[in-house]
């Protein structure tokens, strides 16, 4: 069995935003249109994820669909920072307040949908989430970005390793391109900018 077979699954990439009194959201990449007749849409988030906590509380969300436009910053605004330490909005105005009363992120993105969930599926690690479509509105013309799309032309490329640098060992998180340096990286190491754990690491030699 070859585990990476899972990257040929094409994957979306989108800001998912909730309000429960204070506004927050987070990156996913896992928002799909399950039904057509009604609207429904799925997405799975992470239970360790503000979002999802707030999303228990509270049944209204704005899922905002990444574009190639979008650059690292909006990935690293809000998939690399928790709203529990941080709040995401503040000072941030590329925004607009919809129907439901969450948030649309307006730039880098080329579209959004709202949406009232009906269901909630426990699955372990994360919930998956069912909703009605409630709202929908295009932004730009911009094709979407996917997860393949980010990898390759937003997530910032590894510097040239200079001549002191050729042959060290380093592990490289293939989220956000952080660098550990060691020959092992260890278990239970997450990565400290983005979060994700040791599985998304890859070892590479400079
Ligand atoms: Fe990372």
């Amino acid at each position: 069995m070859n585990s990476k077979t899972m990257f040929r699954l094409s994957y979306g990439l989108f800001v998912l935003t909730a309000n429960n009194g204070k506004d927050n959201g987070c990156i996913t990449n896992t928002a799909i249109q399950v039904t057509s007749e009604p609207n429904r849409i799925s997405f799975a988030v992470n239970k360790a994820n503000y979002t999802n906590e707030m999303l228990t509380a509270s049944d209204d969300f704005t899922v905002s669909i990444i574009s190639e436009e979008a650059d690292f910053e909006l990935f690293k605004h809000f998939g690399f920072q928790s709203g529990r330490t941080v709040d995401k909005f503040s000072g941030f105005s590329d925004l607009k307040r919809v129907e439901n009363g969450t948030l649309a992120i307006t730039r880098g993105t080329n579209g959004y949908i709202s949406g009232r969930i009906i269901n909630r599926i426990d699955l372990g690690t994360h919930t998956l989430f069912i909703a009605d479509v409630t709202d929908m509105e295009l932004l730009s013309d911009a094709p979407s970005a996917t997860y393949t799309y980010y990898q390759e032309h937003i997530k910032p490329k590894p510097k040239e390793a200079s001549d002191a640098e050729k042959g060290k060992v380093v592990w490289r998180c293939k989220v956000c391109g952080y660098e550990y340096e060691g020959e092992e990286l260890p278990e239970d190491f997450i990565c400290p900018v983005c979060k994700h754990p040791a599985s998304d690491f890859e070892k590479v030699v400079k």
